[in-house]
């Protein structure tokens, strides 16, 4: 009995002193060096900002926000985190558009790229024309840098970069660490197939340039490597002429067969010197369950548009680009209409409208602009977004859109759901971005705005979870984009046969692994 208290005793102490000791090691960080003391916030406002990001549906409180001045800072700050006994988790952060806590951590750093901003003398972003690339020009811009401030700075210059997303409100490092995909990616590739170099630094502190002829190991692991192997401090963007216009084109379906079979038709020309191939295909749905955005069409069409809805559950729209200037104005149009020739579309439900480049860029934001002052922007987006290859479409369409979507009749007063195909050969498969193996696939994005709250929320939720389960029941394999996975197996399947690659470029570049835990892959 005297025995077993003397081992109760023992254990106790024991116990006291481990967690003593792993708490003066988890809180050592707390005492950073001199030089980077000043650089640690732990301000409420500053902890709480960086506790939640766009989706508002995940939450972590770090310990503190760290924000450089420089590059080396961000280079002390992985050293001084890998000299600890137990190294402290750093969570890059961009903008925090990530809706599953991506750029998040619990008891971590954050490190606040934005801050970058306000240590350089000069600008972070640097246009030049060597004669090296395609088009002689490039842009040299941080990874903090917002695209729309890349394209604001490059038309100065008369140029643009070639490859974006629907929103331009995102970083540079955000994107790339993703793939960065929209309509233009079925001819120019994703914005991860459009860099020449990087400035990176690894888990390991060290700062490497690389390019796909140069440390190429590291360029490569980067490029949509969900931020686990460095931060992107820098990326050398090619840079083409910018057209001055858009000619943008929908045409209505209500048959998916037809509609599909158009826009693979489209993405067929997709040579990036084709002058007379489209710049950009989308297509999303028109469902009464989302409130009917229908600001593109003329007043006038809008009954007989919303009619349609209503008769027949889904309509498709098919959205189709061209970009033009003063000397090929006059082409455009015969170009658009040699390649729709025959198209399947409801007879009389086609629209065209020309707007200024940049306005079609900056469609996305003119939304935000519009429905943020309704308080319909800054609510939970419960958000899903897949690659479906192209031979299980059609079953898609039936078991999802029309079996889930409808069936489950979830509404709300803002939302977006796209579907459009693209061309693997546009991706390369050295980087760490996975796509399915069809030469073919389709992007499904369900922007789910949960206007009126939680609630809401969870049913968008249990929306996704039961298309992604349809999907397994049904044998489709496809790939999450932006992915948020839950358990080592399922990240494993996600990679498939990358997985191993991506455990080794883990091992070489961030062996402590304390990059970018927030998407929940090796911790
Ligand atoms: P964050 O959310 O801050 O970070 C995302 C991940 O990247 C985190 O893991 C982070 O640690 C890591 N990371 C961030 N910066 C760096 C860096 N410099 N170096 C290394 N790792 C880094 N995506 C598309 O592809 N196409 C679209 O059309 C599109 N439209 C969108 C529209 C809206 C309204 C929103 C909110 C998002 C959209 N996205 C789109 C998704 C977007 O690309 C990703 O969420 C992206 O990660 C957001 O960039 P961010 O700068 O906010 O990154």
């Amino acid at each position: 009995m005297a025995w077993n208290m003397v081992l109760s005793k023992v254990m106790t102490v024991l116990w006291l002193l481990t967690t003593v000791v792993t708490r003066a090691q988890s809180y050592s960080y707390l005492r950073p060096p001199k030089d980077l003391a000043s650089k640690f916030s732990r301000d409420p406002k500053t902890i709480s900002l960086a506790s939640s990001d766009f989706g508002q549906l995940v939450h972590k409180t770090p310990k503190a926000v760290f924000e450089p001045c420089s590059v080396d800072d961000i280079s002390a700050l992985i050293s001084f985190s890998n000299s600890l006994p137990t190294p402290f988790t750093i969570a890059t952060r961009g903008q925090a558009h990530s809706v599953s806590g991506q750029a998040l951590t619990r008891d971590g750093v954050v490190l606040n790229m934005t801050h970058l901003n306000y240590g350089f003398y000069g600008s972070r972003i640097v246009v030049a024309c060597d004669g090296k690339s395609a088009w002689g020009c490039y842009a040299d811009v941080g990874g903090e840098q917002l695209w729309i401030d890349v394209l604001n700075a490059t038309l100065k210059h008369g140029l643009s970069p070639l490859a974006w997303t629907d929103y331009l409100y995102l970083t540079v490092g955000g994107t790339l660490s993703n793939a960065g995909i929209n309509g233009g990616a079925f001819r120019l590739g994703p914005q991860i197939s459009n860099v020449l170099e990087l400035h990176v630094v690894t888990g390991k502190g060290e700062f490497v340039t690389c390019s796909p002829d140069k440390n190429s190991e590291i360029f490569y692991a980067v490029l949509g490597g969900l931020g686990q192997f460095g931060v992107i401090t820098r990326a050398r963007i090619p840079l083409r002429p910018a057209p001055t216009n858009s000619r943008r084109v929908h045409l209505l379906y209500s048959d998916f067969t037809a509609f599909t079979r158009d826009q693979e038709y489209i993405i067929s020309f997709n040579e990036r010197n084709d002058n007379s191939a489209a710049d950009f295909l989308e297509g999303h749905l028109l469902l009464t369950q989302l409130a009917l955005e229908l600001s593109f069409y003329p007043t006038a069409d809008k009954p007989r548009i919303t009619s349609l809805v209503t008769k027949h559950g889904i309509i498709y729209v098919l959205q189709l680009v061209k970009y033009f200037d003063k000397n090929s104005e006059a082409r455009v149009k015969q170009d658009i209409e040699n390649l729709i020739k025959g198209f399947n579309y409801i007879p009389t439900f086609k629209f065209a409208q020309d707007e200024v480049y940049v306005d079609f860029l900056q469609r996305v934001h003119t939304a935000e602009l519009f429905i943020d002052p309704l308080g319909l922007w800054n609510v939970p987006h419960p958000w899903l977004n897949v690659f479906v290859p192209k031979s299980r479409i059609v079953e898609f369409n039936e078991g999802v859109f029309r079996g889930i979507v409808v069936e489950q009749n979830v509404t709300s007063q803002a939302g977006l759901y796209l579907v459009y195909p693209m061309n693997r050969n546009k991706w390369d498969d050295r980087m760490s971005a996975v796509t399915p193996d069809e030469d073919i696939f389709y992007s499904v994005n369900f922007f789910n705005f949960a206007t009126s709250g939680f609630k809401l929320a969870k049913k968008f939720q249990v929306q996704n979870q039961l298309t992604l389960q349809f999907c397994k029941d049904a044998g489709i394999e496809i790939k999450e984009y932006l992915p948020s996975k839950k358990t080592h197996q399922e990240w494993v399947e996600h990679f498939g046969p990358k997985w191993k690659l991506f455990e080794d470029r883990k091992a070489e570049f961030d062996p402590n692994r304390i990059l970018s835990p927030g998407q929940r892959i090796f911790q």
